[in-house]
């Protein structure tokens, strides 16, 4: 079993970032698209077995936060790596604009009902960093609220870690050019029309916006316990093959095993 690489799209604890300086091609990192799509076979089938045993061990947990502009392929990805993962296993929640009950509490207090107990997978389609993006670029807070967040953030993290929670962080990283693309094909597709919103337009307007609240939420809350991936989106066959590469990598390195039976069960045979 070759080492899978953790580091090539890992960020690193103080190091600056800007996004918009960061490869969305995915093409600069792997040529061969079959290549890499045998690959994200292999490992997703993989990540099915890890899955088995991190639920049979139930000791260990971990949470997977995924964040990305719209259209950058949150749901695809979860549909993709975890389709045949066990769902009593795996729990995804959708993090959408805050209730009047939720909006009544401080931002953690949503996520932290959610996070993953023993022996789960628990995965964020957005999470608490909509708190540090969306609420800075549309104003909805002032400035000294949102900012006091990225350190609540990391000690919320902290306390995860600390108590046996492993967190990886994905931002999805596709370039404005793909989203548009992207969302030429919602409004052109019947199937995908849903999916659209004229909201999303008005989130593109405030492109730049963005990419400078990611950078900042990406730098400050990048730490040792909970790091994030920057992942090039523009390709869907890479972004898989780079998010299932560092979770089965990680996985190993978790290395969940089957529990021993309760008795020596040698001999036993059932009547
Ligand atoms: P979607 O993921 O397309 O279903 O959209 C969910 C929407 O909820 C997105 O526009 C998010 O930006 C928004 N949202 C999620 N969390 C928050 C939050 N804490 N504050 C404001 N908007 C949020
Ligand atoms: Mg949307």
């Amino acid at each position: 079993m070759n080492d899978l690489d953790l580091t090539t799209h890992r960020l690193q604890p103080g190091q600056p970032v800007n996004l918009s300086e960061i490869e969305t091609d995915g093409k600069a990192f792997h040529d061969d698209r079959d290549a890499a799509e045998e690959e994200f076979e292999a490992l997703v089938e993989e990540l099915a077995e890890w899955q088995r045993r991190l639920y049979a061990e139930g000791r260990q947990k971990l949470l997977v936060v995924l964040q990305a502009m719209d259209a950058g392929g949150k749901d695809s990805t979860i549909r993709h790596i975890f389709g045949r993962t066990n769902p009593q296993g795996v729990q995804v929640h959708s993090f959408k604009v805050p209730t009047a009950q939720e909006l009544a509490h401080d931002f953690l207090w949503r996520i932290h009902q959610r996070v993953p107990g023993k022996g789960m997978i628990g995965v964020f389609n957005r999470s608490h960093y909509e708190d540090v993006v969306v609420v800075r670029v549309d104003r909805l807070v002032p400035e000294s609220v949102w900012r006091a967040r990225y350190e609540q953030i990391n000690q919320f993290e902290r306390l995860l870690a600390d108590t046996g929670t492993t967190i990886l962080k994905f931002y999805l990283h596709i370039s404005k050019k793909e989203q548009r693309k992207q969302f030429q094909e919602r409004i052109d597709d019947p199937s995908k029309q849903w999916k659209f919103s004229f909201d999303d337009l008005e989130k593109r307007k405030q492109w730049d916006g963005y990419m400078a609240a990611y950078s900042e939420a990406l730098a400050r809350c990048t730490t040792g316990a909970a790091p994030w991936y920057v992942i090039p989106g523009d390709q869907k066959w890479y972004r898989l093959l780079a998010v299932a590469r560092v979770l089965v990598g990680t996985l190993r390195q978790m290395n969940p095993a089957y529990p021993a039976p309760e008795r020596d069960l040698s001999g036993v045979v059932v009547e």
